[in-house]
């Protein structure tokens, strides 16, 4: 039987219960539990064979729920919140005593989101706790944007995926952090930076070393898909290179009209948003069709371009 509902009751029940359930959010499914269960946020790292110095996002329901999370909110976090919340920004804050330490990998900061979907915002008003949900997919491996992929990577080993249909966004929030009280980027996402730099000014994006990253979302290899994938400027050039073999096409917006070629394309109407909303499901598409090579063509460099190159670069690492 499918472990695929819409039954929130049934959520609530299992969340309560310590168990785990994906739900739907406007980026890409989580997989959710309890931040005050133990028991929940260790399955929850087990499940996704995450390791534990990769800190979870915590999901409340409203920006008053924030003060029993963190301790200070500096003023542009406070400007950001209103702009953007509920939605696709992640914003990690000084934690306050209650959060533990699972939770945050040992660090003194929290990353919070107020997520834009209309069940899991109900889900979370019912629930006495907040939610710690990060991707639910297998780690390292491609986000999940539909129940049915979630269903797929983990069959039974967990209950239930709170069906809210496809992610609008499709890729992850992205992710600001404070230094000195000024906002920097640690993860580029769902949310463009022009948007955000609407609100608070020029902001940088930090780039880390690997071996301890911010924000794991930040490892080389990250969302990638089992099949070798390249990513170019170029796709019909890059082609030559592959003779005979079997190759899948993802583009932007113009069709290479060549039907010897798998290919999907992501927004025939140019629309970046549109793109983002269908590039993990495309991955998905094209991983499963037992191909020797995924060649994607790199998007213009601005606006949620510049997120889908990010993810689309990760995917090019092969383990
Ligand atoms: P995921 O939900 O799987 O996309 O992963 C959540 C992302 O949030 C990861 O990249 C985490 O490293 C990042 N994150 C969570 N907590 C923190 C924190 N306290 N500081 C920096 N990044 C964080
Ligand atoms: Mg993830």
């Amino acid at each position: 039987m499918s472990i695929i509902s819409k039954d929130i009751q049934k959520a609530i029940k299992l969340l309560t219960n310590d168990q785990l359930v994906a739900i739907p959010t406007e980026t890409v499914y989580g997989l959710a539990g309890n931040i005050l269960s133990e028991k929940a946020i260790k399955s929850i790292f087990s499940t996704k064979k995450r390791p534990f110095f990769n800190p979870l996002i915590v999901h409340i329901p409203s920006i008053e729920s924030l003060e029993n999370i963190v301790l200070n909110i500096p003023e542009k976090a406070k400007l950001l919140a209103d702009a953007f919340w509920p939605g696709s920004m992640t914003l990690v804050l000084k934690k306050n005593a209650k959060i533990p330490d699972l939770i945050t990998a040992g660090k003194d900061t929290v990353a919070v989101r107020i997520p834009n979907h209309p069940i899991t915002l109900e889900l979370l008003k019912q629930l006495p706790f907040p939610l710690a949900a990060p991707s639910a997919n297998p780690f390292g491996s491609i986000s999940p944007t539909k129940p049915e992929h979630v269903e797929r990577y983990f069959k039974n080993n967990i209950q239930m995926v709170l069906d809210g249909g496809s992610c609008t966004n499709g890729i992850e929030s992205t992710i600001i952090g404070f230094e000195n009280d000024e906002p920097i980027i640690y993860r580029l996402g769902a949310l463009a930076l022009e948007d955000i730099e609407a609100v608070v000014g020029k902001i940088s994006i930090k780039n880390k070393k690997e071996e301890s990253p911010d924000a794991p979302g930040m490892l080389a290899r990250h969302y990638a898909p089992s099949t070798r994938t390249y990513l170019v400027d170029n796709v019909t050039h890059e082609i030559k290179k592959h003779q005979g073999k079997k190759i899948g096409i993802l583009v932007f917006k113009d069709s290479l009209n060549n039907t010897s070629l798998t290919e999907i394309i992501l927004s025939e109407n140019g629309s970046l948003q549109e793109a983002a909303a269908n590039l993990y499901d495309a991955l998905h598409e094209l991983d499963h069709q037992q191909l020797d090579a995924i060649i994607a063509e790199r998007f213009p460099d601005n606006g949620l371009g510049k997120s889908i190159n990010d993810r689309l670069q990760r995917a090019t690492f092969s383990l």
